[in-house]
């Protein structure tokens, strides 16, 4: 969706709602780690102060995420608090407002960076998710292999962490 700021910068006092649902199919395209299991829902308000227009509201939805030790899917809420600054003049001063080089401003980018950005570096299924067995590759979570290296050194299981970060 975007949203035409003429409307806005035409009339200083105005305050516009935005309420949207972005379809799965429309946002976070781009990275196959990242399933997006219901509609995004973003709910706020647009408005206008002297040359900057200010983007506030919550982004929530269901997302599922690979878990990057054991690699099994798992659900991942989202609740997302966004504050952005845009401004259709450049300002080399604040490097938190972003440049809009068109009357249009992209919501679903600006929702997709947030969510991108509020997601755990390292993604984890739990804190304690146990991961594969370096032998065998059976899910230590759910089961008990006879691997004599079945029960990873918790040492080794932080050495692939660092190598399997994405
Ligand atoms: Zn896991
Ligand atoms: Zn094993």
């Amino acid at each position: 969706m975007y949203i035409d700021v003429n409307d806005i910068s035409k009339r200083k006092d105005v305050c516009k709602a935005i309420n949207i649902s972005i379809k799965p199919d429309d946002i976070l395209k781009e990275d196959s780690e990242i399933k997006v299991l219901d509609n995004i829902d973003f709910e706020g308000k647009i408005y206008m102060d002297e040359d900057i227009f200010y983007l506030d509201g919550k982004i929530s939805g269901l997302l599922a995420l690979t878990c990057s030790r054991c690699l099994e899917g798992f659900d991942f809420p989202l609740n997302i608090e966004m504050h952005e600054k845009l401004s259709l003049v450049p300002n080399d001063e604040d490097d938190s407002i972003i440049f809009v080089d068109s009357d249009k401003i992209n919501l679903n980018e600006l929702i997709e960076n947030n969510i991108l950005m509020s997601l755990p570096f390292k993604k984890l299924c739990s804190e304690d998710c146990k991961g594969l067995c370096q032998s065998c590759g059976s899910n230590l979570n759910r089961e008990k292999c006879d691997c004599e290296n079945g029960n990873v050194d918790p040492r080794l299981a932080k050495l692939k962490d660092l190598f399997f970060t994405d």
